[in-house]
């Protein structure tokens, strides 16, 4: 079987939903699992809706919520080109759910992250009624079924756990995909052991895919979104970014977490232990073969540039820690009591650098470091990561690397940790024009 994932803009309205069944309709034979995002920016206009009523402008929730029912209604009457169909109910059904919702939410001014679950969930059911419907209009034998009842979660609502061992149980014994039936869930939805609707985070309908994936022992999890795949640069920064063909499961990662939001590595890993393939695809240009994301891949050298900006360097400066024991452990403690993530670290005898996201707030933790040692801030920082696997091995790569940024201040270099990058650390402003020069380098 294979799963197909298609994120909000592939089913943005009814010509994008025709599409997405284009894609799907010759893949029948391979027993597919559709799972849907929310239609386009449902899911930020529902948190929108909820925050209005806890702010007691009931109103306006109810205008917002007026427009989703619209935009639904309307997809769905082109897609059915029957008013009276029976989804046309069931979406005004969904509606009038959270209209109640919303009434509550109004009415006690609060909206815990429980409700506002509650809430966001009603658009990837109200997205899957239209597909399905569609799927069905056109003679697919379609079976629409809700994931609340097969994604098993802990009670961290707007971000919660998947429970694995649960859900892959209940995946198994009641979800049997089929050549020539399309079954249609949800994405991003779930449900705590007490049948409480629970979401997976932002983002989370990747995550979806690949858990019905591993459950299902699927053959290939398809990612259908509105890029060609995993490019070799941000395009909006290297006008000749061009398309990776294929990747290693770590090389993804380390993409997605500086900022290639093409995957998220997290969503991947249910697929990486099983060592089932990962495509990301454009569904508006279908055409593309995208990029291929599995276990490892054959090719060497260096995959794609990603940077991350808004980064601060700390550095923790002390001449005790000169032969001395004990100093990282205090530093790390010190973070993880305040739960600051730190990402690249470089170390002399008597220093510690280490790169922290801007967003985080630093000042108590610098209080505590300032006990360990003397303490720098420099904000406005930039990481730079070049992603293949095995590079640094390779010396003539790193001399390529610094001849081509002979021009450009380093401020931190990271190399050798992970088999599959290398990272620099630099200014902000001068992050650009740095990956610009590489990319010419190595992709030129
Ligand atoms: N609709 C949810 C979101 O926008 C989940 C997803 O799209 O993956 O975050
Ligand atoms: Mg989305």
């Amino acid at each position: 079987m294979i799963v197909l994932k298609f994120g909000g803009t592939s089913v943005r309205n009814a010509e994008w939903i025709n599409r997405v069944l284009d894609i799907v309709q010759p893949e029948l034979h391979r027993s597919p699992l559709l799972i849907s995002s929310a239609m386009a920016g449902v899911t930020d206009d529902l948190l929108a809706i909820a925050a209005s009523a806890e702010k007691g402008r009931g109103e306006d929730a109810l205008q917002l919520l007026e427009n989703l029912r619209t935009r639904h209604l309307t997809a769905c009457s082109e897609l059915l080109a029957c008013e009276e169909s029976s989804t046309h109910h069931e979406l005004e059904q969904l509606v009038s759910e959270v209209r109640y919702l919303i009434q509550g939410i109004s009415l006690v001014r609060e909206c815990t992250p429980r409700t506002q679950d509650a809430v966001v969930s009603f658009g990837e059911r109200m997205a899957t009624q239209l597909i399905a419907a569609a799927a069905e209009t056109r003679g697919i034998e379609t079976r629409l079924i809700d994931s609340r009842r097969f994604i098993r979660t802990d009670e961290q609502f707007t971000n919660a756990a998947c429970l694995t061992g649960p859900t892959h149980e209940l995946i198994r014994s009641g979800v049997h995909p089929e050549p020539g039936t399309l079954i249609v869930a949800q994405g991003f939805i779930g449900a705590t052991d007490d049948g409480v609707t629970s979401t997976l985070g932002r983002g989370g309908s990747d995550f979806s895919a690949t858990i019905f994936g591993a459950a299902l022992g699927a053959e290939e999890v398809q990612i259908w979104t509105d890029v060609d795949g995993i490019l070799t640069a941000d395009p909006r920064i290297v006008s000749g970014a061009r398309q990776v063909a294929s990747l290693s499961y770590s090389e993804a990662a380390e993409l997605a977490f500086f900022g290639a939001k093409v995957v998220h590595p997290f969503t991947i890993q249910p697929a990486v232990e099983l060592g089932i393939p990962v495509t990301v695809r454009n569904t508006g240009n279908p055409g593309l073969a995208g990029t291929r994301i599995q276990a490892e891949s054959e090719v060497h050298g260096v995959r794609a540039l990603a940077a991350k900006k808004g980064i601060t360097v700390i550095t923790v400066h002390s001449s005790r820690m000169l032969n001395a024991y004990g100093f990282l452990s205090r530093i790390f403690s010190v973070f993880e009591r305040f739960r600051i993530s730190v990402d690249l670290i470089a170390t002399s005898e008597v220093s510690v650098s280490m790169t922290v996201d801007n967003e985080v707030n630093l000042g108590p933790a610098i209080t505590e470091l300032q006990r360990v040692g003397m303490v720098q801030v420099e904000g406005r920082q930039a990481i730079l990561c070049l992603v293949g696997k095995n590079l640094w091995r390779d010396p003539v790569f790193v001399k390529r690397v610094f001849s081509a940024l002979a021009e450009v201040p380093l401020r931190m270099i990271s190399l050798g940790s992970s088999d599959v990058n290398l990272s620099l650390v630099l200014a902000d402003n001068n992050v650009d024009t740095a990956m610009r020069t590489l990319h010419g380098e190595f992709f030129g």
